[in-house]
């Protein structure tokens, strides 16, 4: 029999009005779901109920959607990427760090489990996960209990550093052509998972490292699977001229010429745009041209706000008509903080206090990532959605005075509020806790492979220096 759950008498609700197509507050509310679906939202729920959590001290919202996310990578790179960049390269850090810094395969799997957990207990129930293609990988997303989009990553060539300012290739076109094929059968194998909660994301990994028969045959093979393709495309100044260097125009504009823009297609991180300061090109067009495809952007502030850079502006695209979703692309996997930051910056790079709202920021975290994953059935409290939810701890003191629990949420409490999670009607997170990982666990394999990781630079990177060479810490260490 399917259980039904009852959140009664809620707070507050962020449901989604169908009709206006936009999320609205209820006050004093119900919320009910059977199963993996949820059957009410709204005013007193006349049925009956397996189980009743109480609402009173609680704001019901939808599940954060995560379109963009590197778990098998990144939560390494806390202690070293934060403050790490390459001035001569327009102050990205990538290629050195991506070059110098290598991960083992033990590492990765808890990479994974540590990111699935910092997900978990912000809020973020869908994610679009683009890792390498390591053995275990399904069966991990599973048991996390996140709605995965799993996304294995492939190239035709791999950045190669011989100085610190010239961005090189090392062009292997057969090692794409298999990435693609191993990416589709692990994409079709997602998909026929008993829990129903595993799709695939055809992801080419970047603009400049795939060829353009590469890119072409995964846009047709995305097509042809009825799944999202993404890319990584206009992501640093340097790809940027790289491109302009190849086909004398933009990523963007080249992407749209050989046919790899429309709806379904996901890029990260559409900043390095033909309008953007630090380009300084003769088009204007590149917005106009997502806009036009129905193309959808992964935002992710953090990491590039902490190299200098940022999307000018998150209002500007979407006055243009660019659907945008959010990602953690970095450490934290702190999908409301990103949020705050894009807020925050799109003012900044507008000096325009009215180019986005807190609504604004919240419907890309939800419905805008939904959308781009080709999905109308999550992001969103309505009947008839899944059952992915969060439930946020009123109480908690960094969230009062509640005047405006979202505004609360997204510039000040966090993930300090979130207090329960579910993934198609399933708990994943109780009081705070994550119920279906070990995050403990997970973080003491990781120290001990980012060690590993961290010995092995001299060997990798291309001036051979050690890891406290390329990124030294904060403080000097006293005597
Ligand atoms: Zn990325």
């Amino acid at each position: 029999m399917t259980e039904t759950t009852c959140i009664r008498n809620a707070a507050w609700i962020v449901a989604w009005d169908a009709a206006a197509g936009r999320h609205v507050y209820l006050r004093d509310a119900d919320l009910a779901f059977r199963g993996n679906s949820i059957v009410h939202v709204g005013k007193t729920y006349q049925g009956t109920a397996d189980t009743t959590i109480d609402g009173r001290e609680l704001m019901v919202m939808p599940g954060l959607v995560d379109i963009h996310s590197h778990p098998s990578t990144e939560p390494f790179f806390r202690g070293i990427r934060e403050e790490h960049g390459v001035p001569a390269m327009f102050m990205s850090g990538l290629y050195e760090r991506s070059f110098a810094f290598r991960t083992d395969e033990v590492g990765r799997r808890a990479g994974k489990t540590v990111a699935y957990c910092e997900m978990l207990r912000t809020g973020i129930t869908t994610v679009a996960d683009l890792s390498g293609n390591d053995p275990g990988w399904i069966d991990l997303a599973a048991q996390s209990g996140l709605r995965c989009f799993l996304a294995p990553g492939y190239a035709s060539a791999r950045w190669h550093l011989e100085n610190e300012w010239q961005l090189k290739y090392v062009w292997d076109p057969a090692a794409g052509e298999q990435g693609l094929s191993d990416a589709l059968a692990l994409i079709r194998q997602a998909r026929q998972h008993p829990s129903g909660r595993l799709c695939g994301i055809v992801f080419p990994a970047q603009i400049d490292t795939c060829t353009e028969s590469l890119l072409r045959e995964s846009w047709e093979a995305a097509q042809a699977e009825h799944v999202p393709f993404t890319t990584h495309c206009a992501q640093s100044v340097n790809e940027f001229n790289e491109m302009v260097s190849r086909h004398g125009k933009t990523p963007i504009r080249w992407a749209r010429d050989i046919g790899i823009l429309g709806e379904g297609c996901i890029l990260g991180h559409a900043i390095f745009t033909d309008q953007h300061s630090w380009t300084a090109w003769h088009t204007r067009d590149d917005v106009r041209i997502l806009a036009e495809t129905g193309t959808s952007v992964a935002h992710c502030p953090s990491p590039f706000a902490r190299y200098g850079h940022m999307l000018e502006d998150f209002g500007r695209y979407r006055r243009a008509g660019v659907n945008l979703g959010f990602g953690t692309d970095v450490a934290p996997h702190n999908l409301i903080e990103e949020m705050r930051l894009a807020a925050i910056l799109a003012r900044v790079a507008a000096r325009d206090i009215n180019t986005t709202s807190t609504a604004a920021i919240f419907h890309a975290a939800t419905v805008g990532g939904a959308t781009a994953l080709g999905r109308d059935d999550i992001g969103r409290l309505a009947p008839g959605a899944r059952a992915d939810l969060v439930l946020v701890d009123l109480t908690n003191q960094f969230m009062r005075p509640a005047r405006d629990p979202l505004r609360s949420l997204v510039y000040t409490a966090a993930d300090r509020a979130v207090r329960g999670v579910f993934v198609d009607g399933e708990e994943v997170v109780n009081n705070g806790r994550v119920l279906t990982l070990d995050h403990d666990e997970a973080l003491g394999v990781l120290t001990e492979a980012q060690a590993r990781m961290m010995a092995e630079t001299p060997r990798h990177d291309w001036a051979h220096r050690r890891a406290e060479e390329i990124v030294p810490l904060s403080l000097p260490l006293g005597e």
